[in-house]
């Protein structure tokens, strides 16, 4: 595979980050997942835009334009001749100096990393099929999850947890109600509308998240954005998440209990069926 560190595109084995560098030390660095389909990148001008508001979150600037991002994405993608997959962007703080929590002075250079993963099928797997099965686990993250940081430790945890009890993934909750997936945003729907939770510090905005919504206004659907608890959605008719690379994922059990039909429903299947067909379209 070939890979890009800071300007070089570099066969994997060589390429070479400090070992000072403060996405390694302390996560201190944010990065983007942008899926591939037919050699094409989905949706990148909102990874690019959450990208930026990311970093500006945490007093970083983007590393370059949006545009040279594009072409990165769009080099490696060929490189690495991904016809279905992703590519992942990393963007630290950097630091070549010593270990320090104060930030390095400005104009510091971030580290800059993309990678391709080549994933054949990615849009038609058994979970899109078959739907997927959840179990609950406590949101145990901080408090700024609306920012994409590379600190994943509680969502890996809550993904091995779940692959403890058997179940395919995670859906956290805190104070009583789901916040959201380990790597993805949830919904149920119920009596005909599609509930997920508000945006706000406590997820992340996911760009799946703002275009499905959009195409569920666009075909007259009702959306109610709120937080939902596990037992409604236990008794919701139908459950999914969204990402990048799940794009719109059934879930037909929840905690042990069977969402509606235990079946792909509806209204996840149409929702699925509209995102893949216009992320195509507009594919760069
Ligand atoms: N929520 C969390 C915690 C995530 O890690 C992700 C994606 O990785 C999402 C939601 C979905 O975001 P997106 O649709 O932009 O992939």
């Amino acid at each position: 595979r070939i890979v890009y560190v800071n300007g070089d595109f570099v066969p994997e084995e060589e390429a070479r980050i400090s070992v000072f560098d403060r996405g390694f030390l302390m996560s201190d660095g944010i990065y983007e997942v942008t899926s591939v389909l037919g050699g094409k990148l989905v949706d990148f001008p909102g990874h690019a835009a959450r990208l930026e508001r990311s970093l500006n979150e945490i007093a970083m600037p983007m590393p370059m334009e949006a545009e040279a991002l594009l072409d990165l994405h769009r080099d490696l993608v060929a490189r690495n001749g991904i016809e279905d997959g992703l590519v992942y962007l990393q963007v630290t703080r950097g630091n070549p100096q010593d270990r320090d929590f104060a930030f390095p002075p400005e104009g510091t250079p971030q580290s800059v990393v993309l990678f391709t993963q080549s994933k054949p099928g990615l849009a038609d797997g058994a979970a899109a099929r078959d739907g997927i099965s959840v179990i609950s686990v406590p949101d145990i993250r901080w408090g700024r999850r609306d920012i994409k940081t590379v600190q994943l430790l509680a969502p890996s945890m809550a993904k091995m947890a779940a692959k403890a009890a058997g179940a395919d993934d995670a859906w956290m909750v805190e104070d009583g109600a789901v916040t959201e997936g380990s790597s993805n945003n949830a919904y149920i729907v119920k009596d005909g509308r599609i509930v997920t939770r508000q945006l706000g510090s406590e997820i992340l905005a996911g760009i799946t998240r703002a275009a499905v919504l959009r195409f569920a206004r666009e075909a007259q659907m009702t959306v109610e954005e709120r937080a939902f608890t596990i037992e409604e959605a236990q008794e919701a008719d139908e459950a999914f998440i969204t990402s990048a690379t799940s794009f719109v994922t059934p879930v037909v059990q929840v905690d042990g209990a069977t969402v509606g039909s235990g079946q792909p429903g509806p209204v996840a299947r149409r929702l699925r069926e509209i995102y893949l067909e216009e992320s195509r379209k507009a594919a760069l």
